[in-house]
């Protein structure tokens, strides 16, 4: 998981989160603060356990690890390449999910929309 633009928290081999899915509606997020998987819905017995990749990760495209996402989700994005290549309203959407990396990412994202030509344009 990325916690800085060249930092990642890497995974033990035997750890569980290594065999956690992603989905586009997935059923737990990353809790940064407590270090831990939390559930974002109730979860009935038996079902999966998944997060979203795009809200801990910024480009994984550039990582080699983009993947076209097969997680069957009425909202399923396609393919998953990371944070930096969602588009805004998406990235809003995901808002209380991300790390706080890509949250400061985000803060980014919006202060150069507010200084856009465009978006000045359309207040
Ligand atoms: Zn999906």
């Amino acid at each position: 998981m990325q916690v800085g633009r060249d930092r990642f928290l890497e995974a033990a081999p035997e750890a569980l989160d290594n065999y956690i899915n992603h989905s586009c509606s997935p059923t737990c997020k990353v809790d940064f603060d407590e270090q831990a998987l939390v559930s974002i819905t109730t979860i009935p017995a038996g079902w999966e356990l998944t997060y979203d990749y795009e809200t801990t990760e910024y480009d994984l495209e550039s990582q080699g690890c983009a993947f076209s996402c097969k997680c069957g989700s009425l909202h399923c994005r396609g393919r998953i390449r990371g944070f930096r290549f969602l588009r805004l309203p998406v990235k809003l959407a995901l808002q209380n999910k991300l790390s706080p990396y890509l949250t400061e990412q985000l803060e980014i994202d919006l202060k150069q929309a507010a200084d856009s030509p465009v978006f000045r344009a359309g207040k």
